[in-house]
């Protein structure tokens, strides 16, 4: 019998049940939001002191200021390639919106920055890596 980990409560489900078990946590709430997100496993997080770190931003379209769960800071802050869709939920609208419409209330830097900053620093972590510098450096070409 074998037996994979959830990427959402990182339990070990069986084979078989592991679709379902998934679709379990991507049920989306009343509210729109997602009931649950991918996270590292709770080993694998960053330990770092996040004081340095924001956690709360606002929507520029509506103004409404949303709390990023700090199981998912830990996470991306040791893989910012986790979260690859580039929206995040805001509060306000109920809904998923780009990271570039939402700043940190700490630091005033958009989410969208922010989180290509972080990927960055962490190359290692990039799918497909090769091929994305090759067409970054075409593009650069292009535009130049
Ligand atoms: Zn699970
Ligand atoms: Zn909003």
């Amino acid at each position: 019998m074998s037996s994979k980990r959830c990427p959402y409560c990182h339990e070990h489900v069986e084979s078989s049940q592991f679709n379902a078990h998934c679709a379990q946590h991507e049920q989306i709430q009343a509210d729109g939001q997602q009931e649950e997100y991918v996270t590292l496993p709770p080993e694998a997080r960053s330990s770092e002191n996040l004081v340095d770190e924001p956690q709360v931003y606002c929507h520029s379209k509506c103004g409404a200021g949303t709390q990023m769960p700090e199981e998912i800071v830990r996470s991306y802050l040791v893989n910012p390639y986790l979260y690859l869709a580039d929206k995040t939920f805001c509060t306000g609208c109920g809904t998923h919106v780009p990271l570039r419409e939402c700043q940190w209330v700490e630091t005033g830097e958009d989410l969208q920055s922010h989180i290509d900053r972080h990927r960055a620093e962490k190359p290692e972590f990039r799918p497909g890596f090769a091929t994305r510098v090759l067409v970054f450096l075409i593009h650069q070409k292009w535009i130049k």
